[in-house]
C-alpha cells in the first residue's frame, strides 16, 4: 500500500508531531532506510520526537531562567576559593534542596563567586527540567514598584512564585523604602516552604537591617529565608582581580 505523504503529514501536524513531520518531508535516509522492522522504526522515531521536545523545553527553560551568563560548577576553580566546601556544593547539585522547598544564601565580598556558583546550581536545576528565574534584588523590587502603577502587582509577585527555583542576586547594592522592602518580604514570603530560594548579598546578616526600611520586616525576612537554609560565608580576594595582583598584595574589599 503505497502512503499519501500530504495526508501523512496533515496527521503528524494535528497529533503535534512535528519531528517526525520533518523527518517524513525530508524522506530522512538514516532513519526509513535504517531499518525494516516497524517496531525498530517506531521506536527511532518516536524517540527523535521526544529528544526534539526535551530540548526545547531545555532552550525554553534557558531563557525563562534569564541567567546573565552560563556558569558551571566544574568551571568554578575549588582550589582558589577555599573557604566553600566543594563536597558541599556538589552535594547540593543533587538538587534536593529544591525538592525539600529549602534555600540557599551565598555572602561574601565581591568577586569571590556568589553569583558563579549560584547561576551553577540554576544551571544544573535547568539541566534536570526545573523551572528558574534569575534576578538581581534591585531589578526585582524595580519591577513590582513599577508593577503598582499599573495594578498588576499580584500578577507579578504571582510570577516570581512560580518557579521553582528563584535567584535573587545582589542583595545589599541598594537600600530599600519601606514599600520595597514590604514587597521584598513578600517575595520571601510567598516562596517560604513552596519554593526554593538562592539568595547572594554582599552584606552580612548584622547589616541587613540597614537594607530594609523596616525592623520587623527584616527579622520575619531572615526568620523565613534562613529556616530551612543552607548558608555560605565566601571569604577572600575578587576574583576577577587574581591576574592584576600580586599574592603579597592585600586587598581588603568593602561593597
Ligand atoms: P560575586 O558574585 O561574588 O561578586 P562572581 O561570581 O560574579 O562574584 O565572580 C566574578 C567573576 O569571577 C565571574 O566571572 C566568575 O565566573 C569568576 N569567578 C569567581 N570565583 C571563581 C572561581 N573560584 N573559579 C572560577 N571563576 C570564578
Ligand atoms: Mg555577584
Amino acid at each position: 500500500m503505497s502512503v499519501d505523504r500530504d495526508v501523512l503529514c496533515s496527521h503528524l501536524k494535528r497529533l503535534k508531531l512535528r519531528r517526525i513531520r520533518q523527518l517524513v518531508e525530508a524522506d530522512d535516509e538514516e532513519v526509513f532506510s535504517g531499518t525494516s522492522d516497524p517496531m525498530q522504526l517506531l521506536f527511532e522515531l518516536t524517540s527523535r520526537e521526544v529528544a526534539a521536545r526535551d530540548e526545547t523545553r531545555r532552550q525554553r527553560l534557558y531563557q525563562k531562567a534569564k541567567f546573565p551568563a552560563v556558569k558551571t560548577l566544574d568551571g568554578f576553580d575549588f582550589e582558589t576559593q577555599k573557604s566553600v566546601d566543594e563536597s558541599r556544593l556538589q552535594q547540593l547539585a543533587a538538587l534536593n534542596f529544591i525538592k525539600k522547598n529549602e534555600n540557599i544564601v551565598f555572602l561574601g565580598p565581591p568577586g569571590v563567586g556568589k553569583t558563579h556558583l549560584a547561576t551553577a546550581l540554576g544551571v544544573c536545576a535547568v539541566e534536570r527540567g526545573y523551572q528558574v528565574r534569575f534576578t538581581s534584588a534591585e531589578e526585582m523590587v524595580d519591577e513590582l514598584y513599577s508593577s503598582l502603577a499599573d495594578g498588576t502587582f499580584k500578577q507579578r509577585l504571582g510570577r516570581y512564585g512560580r518557579h521553582h527555583l528563584l535567584i535573587i542576586d545582589e542583595l545589599g547594592y541598594l537600600n530599600m523604602d519601606r514599600t520595597a522592602s514590604n514587597h521584598f518580604f513578600q517575595v520571601i514570603n510567598q516562596a517560604y516552604e513552596n519554593q526554593s530560594l538562592i539568595v547572594t548579598s554582599n552584606r552580612p546578616f548584622q547589616e541587613w537591617a540597614g537594607l530594609f526600611d523596616d525592623t520587623v520586616v527584616v527579622s520575619a525576612i531572615l526568620d523565613r529565608l534562613l529556616h530551612h537554609s543552607h548558608l555560605f560565608n565566601l571569604k577572600g580576594n575578587s576574583y576577577r582581580l587574581k591576574d592584576k595582583i600580586q599574592p603579597s598584595q592585600e586587598v581588603t574589599t568593602s561593597n
